[in-house]
């Protein structure tokens, strides 16, 4: 017998699931009948490898027993089971990432809602046995082994393993109920709480009774199985006869998420491919939406049996948030994933999972635009990846992106911005940025603000190359307004700016020499109202905060110059001249061109090159004006 000490972070985890969910406390059969079921197909697709693991025509199933006298509930399944080391490891932290992570936030989270929604987005699984058990017992013998185990706990700190006997392949998994949960060995609330969570759950549940056979003397009492779920493949089923609340359990199941999904599409598809599916779009983005690492893709059954849990292969990446199953006539059940690389029918599947999803999302766009803003926060950013892997789908994705923009705090539609575009406006303007309050304040904007016209505030990573994708929208270019080439509306007065700017050239050319390559160029402004200075991209350019991102994460770049624009109306410009004219020593000068350099990075949000000097000038400069 090994006695465990559980992962300090599971043990606390433990007791904030018992906390937080005991109004939810009947999730735990739904959780343990999902890991039976899983532990089923697992059996199942292992077998189409090593087929000695089943024999021929064997049934799988799984058995709710319980047992009045010692107050215990089992469930059971003759699925792959767990060796000593898995029971251990698969029992004895949590299965997701990040448990630690979900520790701090718990900790954070103030009501029970808030609780509840981590949670489910965390996943918790097993662990909810014990919101109804003080005692939880775990005996398995995996497939192909000849011994046993036994995982044991008491809700406390530690749990223990140690060598048991099980008469055959599988897992049972033993609770001994609290006294005030006694109510779960009756067979009514058994069979009513899996008619409610795990119907469609693809195998058959039976619940075991005693059964009274036989007259007079010979009247005994009888151990007996009795089917409790239908069992069918819901996705199986015409549309019109599957239920709302079937498709949010068939979500759970698949996901293990505690919330309802946001919205769904199922489809049946006949061709030259033969195949039915749904796909879900859930209400909360997961954890690790943006790690590398993280796995995504739907369910693929082939005629009904599992074969993978989740084929990355049949959706892009670019909707790595699509949950869901598809089950297909045609692909061979032994599928690997060399197959599903380069296969064509992989790719007809693909390509219908995209259509479906966008089908599905310009549908939630029309009838539940509220629904749809929820999605575009949790998922926007993933789905504009679309606008640059996918430009078979530009037009569709146009439609449904959403942008934050300098009118208003709600959501705005390339169409609607189109729309209200004044006549003599030549492009769609946005700036790209760490955060939106710094872009709105940009004095690239001031010229197209002094207008009151429109320009989208973009401040996700993924913005540049999505903009760079979408191009143009209903015939109008798409134009950076921090861009050094953009166009912008001729000033009223262009000609007189001209005559400035000319007769500037010698400033203009001071300025340059002052700042030396920390600039490209440096230019009279039209695009500056109140501002003395800003920094402009080369066309095409990487916006600097991206810059910075791309290099701290070893990417290589070639160094990027900007230009420095100066408004020649501004006060400090106009000084700059007078000094000039005045014959100033250029030392003199040039301190001041350093600072106007370091003002312009700092309006924009970038870092300055040398904040303690700057501390260090501006600190002089207020001493000697007072
Ligand atoms: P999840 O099911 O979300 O991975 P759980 O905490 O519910 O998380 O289960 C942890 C792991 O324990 C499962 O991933 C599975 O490998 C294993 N497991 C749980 N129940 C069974 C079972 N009945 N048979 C075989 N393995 C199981």
């Amino acid at each position: 017998m090994t006695e465990h000490r559980f992962e300090a972070d599971v043990s606390r985890v433990l007791r904030l699931v018992v906390e937080s969910l005991y109004s939810n406390r009947e999730i735990f059969l739904r959780e343990l009948i999902s890991n039976a079921a899983d532990a089923l197909d697992k059996l199942r697709f292992r077998a189409l490898s090593e087929p000695h693991l089943l024999a021929e025509g064997e049934a799988l199933a799984l058995r709710l027993i319980p047992d009045r006298d010692a107050g215990t509930l089992t469930i059971a399944d003759d699925g792959v089971g767990m060796t000593a080391e898995e029971l251990a490891k698969n029992l004895g932290t949590i299965a997701h990432s990040g448990s630690r992570e979900l520790v701090e936030r718990l900790g954070g989270a103030g009501d029970a809602k808030a609780r509840l929604e981590l949670i489910g987005q965390f996943g918790v699984g097993f662990y909810s046995a014990f919101l109804v058990a003080s005692r939880v017992e775990v005996t398995s013998r995996a497939a192909g082994e000849a011994g046993a185990h036994r995982w044991s706990c008491e809700g406390g700190d530690t749990f223990v393993v140690e060598p048991a006997e099980r008469a055959s392949r599988g897992t049972s998994v033993v609770l001994t109920l609290k006294p005030e949960q006694r109510e779960l060995l009756e067979p009514w609330r058994l069979r009513e709480l899996v008619r409610q969570w795990s119907d469609f759950v693809p195998h058959p549940i039976e619940l075991a009774v005693t059964r009274e056979v036989g007259e007079g003397e010979e009247r005994r009492h009888e151990l007996a199985f009795e089917r409790v779920n239908t069992a069918s493949a819901l996705w199986q089923r015409p549309a019109r006869e599957v239920e709302r609340e079937q498709y949010v359990e068939l979500y759970k199941h698949l996901t293990h998420d505690w919330e309802e999904p946001l919205a769904w599409r199922h489809f049946h598809i006949e061709g030259t491919q033969m195949f039915s599916g749904i796909v879900y779009v859930p209400r909360r983005p997961p954890v690790d939406l943006f790690a590398r690492e993280t796995h995504h893709g739907v369910r693929l059954h082939v005629r009904r049996v599992l074969v993978l849990e989740s084929a990355e292969e049949l959706v892009p990446r670019w909707l790595r948030f699509v949950r869901g199953v598809v089950d297909s006539e045609d692909l061979p059940l032994n599928v690997s994933r060399e197959l599903l690389q380069d296969s064509r029918a992989v790719r007809v599947i693909e390509k219908q999972l995209v259509v479906q999803t966008l089908d599905l999302l310009d549908e939630l766009a029309r009838d539940r635009p509220d629904d749809y803003a929820l999605f575009w926060r949790a998922f926007g950013a993933v789905l504009k990846e679309g606008l640059h892997f996918a430009p078979e789908h530009r037009e569709r994705l146009a439609r449904l992106a959403r942008f934050r923009s300098t009118r208003g705090d709600g959501l705005v539609t390339l169409d609607a911005y189109v729309e209200k575009m004044p006549l003599v406006q030549p492009a769609i303007y946005y700036v790209v940025g760490p955060t939106e309050a710094a872009l709105a304040a940009s004095p690239h904007l001031e010229a197209l603000r002094e207008r009151g016209w429109e320009v989208l505030l973009l401040t996700d990573p993924v913005d540049t190359f999505a903009v760079a994708g979408l191009r143009e929208h209903g015939g109008k270019p798409l134009a950076d307004a921090a861009a050094s080439g953009v166009k912008l509306p001729e000033s009223e007065d262009a000609e007189a700016h001209k005559a400035r700017a000319s007769a500037s050239a010698p400033l203009l050319e001071r300025i340059q020499r002052a700042l030396g390559e920390r600039v490209s160029a440096v230019r009279a402004s039209e695009r500056l109202v109140g501002s003395p200075a800003c920094l402009v991209l080369p066309e095409g350019g990487v916006a600097p905060h991206v810059e910075r991102m791309l290099r701290a994460s070893s990417v290589e770049l070639p160094p990027q110059r900007r230009a420095l624009e100066v408004n020649l109306e501004h006060p400090w410009l106009q000084r700059l001249q007078a000094r000039l004219d005045a014959g100033a020593d250029a030392g003199e000068l040039d301190a001041s061109v350093l600072l106007l350099h370091e003002q312009a990075l700092l309006a924009e949000g970038s870092p300055v090159e040398d904040p303690a000097a700057l501390a260090r000038k501006l600190a002089e400069l207020v001493a000697a004006q007072g």
